[in-house]
């Protein structure tokens, strides 16, 4: 075996191991089947700001507006108001009523379900098109909602990807995700997806980080480069892997 497949072969034990530790941890995740525009809707409620208060927006957006054509008819202004719960309620209001009305001019209703019959790179070319939508947006709409092979990387599954040492460090978050999906197998795109943001939620924070409190310690590059866990051979991953 050479040093590339080697390298690979150890790459590919760390992936593995990284997995199956936060799936004992967190659980194995399994996908809620849900509408597509529903998803897109949390998606961009979602956007910078917590899980909690976004659910509670989109609660109240669906007890205001029984349908999506109702809303379409609704002022921003009203839109905005069902949403405040949900901070930066005026310009998500604005870009939710110009993708569902994007949605309603290409196909004449507000329905994402042809998606699913389209081919994954043009129901992702679709949805990238609409105002508003990246990558990781569509990739959560194309992973959940069809069990498209996307891995959506957001501010957590990057930080926690890179500190173990899964992507380089100087890699920006947009390519990250091609990297994720080269070396995570594809059924496990939806548990790394949702076990690396409560992982980065819980443990592995932005500002101080739990490393005495992370189960995997032994895989990071991050923690393994400090001094203090170079000393301590129970915390070097040739151990585990030995
Ligand atoms: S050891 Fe520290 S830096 Fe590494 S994944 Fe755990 S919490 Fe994050």
């Amino acid at each position: 075996m050479d040093k590339r497949d080697e390298q690979n072969e150890q790459d590919e034990q760390k992936v593995e191991a990284c997995i199956r530790i936060l799936e004992e941890q967190y659980g194995v995740p399994r996908a809620e089947i849900m509408d597509p525009v529903d998803l897109l809707v949390m998606t961009i409620l979602s956007q910078n700001t917590s899980d909690t208060n976004s659910l509670r927006a989109f609660g109240n957006l669906k007890k205001a507006f029984a349908d999506y054509e109702l809303l379409l008819n609704a002022s921003t202004k009203d839109v905005a108001e069902s949403i405040r719960a949900g901070g930066l309620a005026d310009i998500k209001a604005r870009r939710i009523r110009e993708t569902l009305l994007k949605i309603k001019q290409d196909r004449g209703m507000i329905d994402l379900g042809f998606l699913g019959d389209m081919g994954e790179d043009a129901a992702m070319q679709y949805l990238l098109a609409l105002p508003g939508v990246g990558p990781k947006t569509a990739s959560v709409v194309l992973l959940f909602a069809f069990g498209l092979p996307f891995l959506p990387v957001d501010t957590h599954v990057y930080r926690v990807s890179r500190r173990l040492g899964l992507i380089p460090e100087d890699v920006k978050l947009e390519k990250a995700q091609t990297i994720l999906e080269r070396i995570v197998p594809v059924e496990k795109y939806l548990s790394v997806h949702l076990n690396m943001i409560r992982h980065g939620r819980l443990i592995c924070r932005a500002r101080g980080p739990r490393h005495g409190e992370c189960a995997l310690r032994i895989y990071c590059d991050s923690f393994q480069a400090e001094p203090k866990a170079l000393n301590d051979s129970n915390n070097h991953p040739q151990s585990a892997l030995r």
